[in-house]
């Protein structure tokens, strides 16, 4: 039988009851940040501690992370004071981390006017909500905030820090104020661009009604760390051209942004060297020898280009077969490679068994003893099957005057010359 029944049950008997069974009960004083903790049971005995002010309080029970009792960085502390105001009734639920074990807690907030407040806490089964935690750790590492904006009002609503849980933040913040808040949580090199691209006029001039548009940049993420994410913003469907409601969210898109911009990385090698060789292929030191010309242009940095052609290199394919004259090629250039290494220079295959030299911040003298460096280096050197080769070597200096293609002939002239006064040497021009 029990002590309780339904004739001589009374108010009285609930209230009393309830301060056995309730979590805690905390009287709020918000203006004067402080807490005092009416009753306290459970695991709220250690957790409200008695020096708590109410943003410590705000703090613990939701600005941490879903899993963790570790707290969110300081940048992000900045939305704590606009978190702990209620005009009315207020439940949420929220999980909160005591040494390392999850409880699943639920509180009730009071307000008793003049911001002051009745907070109740309850910790809650957990077992109960096993499937909604899956779910939040789910969403929580694809989106990590979310809100409504009303660009007309200038508000915003609905704050959801995913990563912290999936409910809503209570608080009224001014969109310009949010602005401003989650600039610094941008990394310094996409501040410009956020600015930008949150900035009111430009959002009202952008989107249409049912507009969906993003922008890719670098956040901080609640542990401080900057990630790749995606700023997603979103105009309501509308008919009134005064609306300008948004949705705006922030996807956590990290680990794709790391692999495709190697990838990019990857593909941009790719389509700069040449597959044989490993050297820049002919697009790509055409580029170098065209940016150097226009850099002469602008200032007074010597630069130097060189034109390399293996002698006689259509007598080693005839003798040894085409695969020994691919071998020839591949160690011909790692002889380039290995002299030009400690040198400011690009070395590109021009074509077939042709090779250029850009020799930065090198005047004519300089190059042209580098190249008869690599003559002899070249000639010195023992091939596997072909034994001795020897190349021609004509050598340039871009001058302030020149265009690409007057460059290009006196280095090709340069080089012709070497090869009709008997090959195996090097002519400066
Ligand atoms: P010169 O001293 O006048 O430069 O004579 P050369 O035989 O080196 O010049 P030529 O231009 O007559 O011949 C170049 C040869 O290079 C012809 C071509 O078969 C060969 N060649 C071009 N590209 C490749 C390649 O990728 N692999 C191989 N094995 N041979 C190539
Ligand atoms: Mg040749
Ligand atoms: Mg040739």
């Amino acid at each position: 039988m029990s002590e309780y029944n339904l004739e001589t049950f009374s108010v009285e008997k609930a209230i009393e009851l309830y301060k056995d069974k309730v979590g805690a009960i905390l009287f709020v004083d918000a203006n004067a940040n402080k807490i005092k903790p009416l009753v306290k049971n459970g695991i709220f005995k250690d957790f409200v501690r008695d020096d708590f002010s109410y943003t410590d309080l705000i703090e613990k029970l939701w600005y941490h992370f879903n899993n963790s009792s570790q707290t969110i960085v300081e940048d992000y502390q900045v939305f704590i004071p606009t978190s702990g105001k209620f005009r009315d009734k207020y439940s949420r639920r929220v999980n909160l981390m005591i040494d390392d074990v999850l409880h699943v807690t639920q509180f009730m907030v009071y307000p008793l006017g003049d911001d002051r407040y009745l907070f109740f806490l309850d910790e809650l089964d957990r077992s109960m909500f096993h499937d909604e935690e899956i779910n939040n750790q789910i969403n929580a590492n694809v989106y990590l905030f979310s809100m409504y904006i009303d660009i007309a009002r200038d508000t915003t609503s609905n704050i959801s820090v995913t990563e912290i849980s999936d409910e809503v933040v209570n608080q009224q913040l001014k969109y310009s104020e949010w602005r401003m808040m989650i600039v610094n949580m941008i990394a310094k090199e996409y501040q410009a661009q956020f600015l930008e691209e949150t900035d009111p006029e430009t959002l009202k001039k952008k989107y249409v009604p049912g507009q969906t548009c993003s922008f890719d940049c670098m956040m901080m993420n609640l542990e401080g760390v900057f990630i790749w994410v995606k700023l997603i913003f979103s105009r309501a469907e509308t008919n009134n051209d005064d609306d300008y409601r948004f949705v705006f969210m922030v996807k956590n898109i990290h680990e794709d942004s790391v692999e495709l911009r190697k990838t990019l990385k990857k593909y941009e090698h790719l389509a700069s060297v040449d597959s044989l060789t490993d050297v820049y292929n002919h697009g790509r030191i055409e580029t170098e020898f065209n940016n150097a010309v226009v850099e002469r242009a602008k200032n007074e940095t010597r630069t130097s280009v060189m034109m390399l052609d293996i002698d006689f290199f259509k007598g080693i394919n005839d003798e040894y077969g085409h695969a020994t004259g691919d071998v020839t090629l591949k160690h011909f250039v790692e002889i380039l490679n290995e002299n030009i290494k400690d040198k400011n220079a690009v070395l590109g295959r021009w074509g077939g068994e042709e090779f250029v030299i850009v020799c930065y911040d090198t005047p004519i003298e300089k190059a042209g003893e580098l190249a008869e460096e690599l003559r002899k280096k070249v000639a010195e050197a023992e091939f596997e099957k072909a034994g001795h080769i020897t190349c021609s070597i004509g050598v340039t200096e871009i001058e302030a005057e020149d265009e690409m293609n007057k460059a290009f002939e006196r280095m090709d002239s340069a080089l012709y010359k070497a090869k009709s006064e008997g090959r195996n040497r090097v002519i400066t021009r």
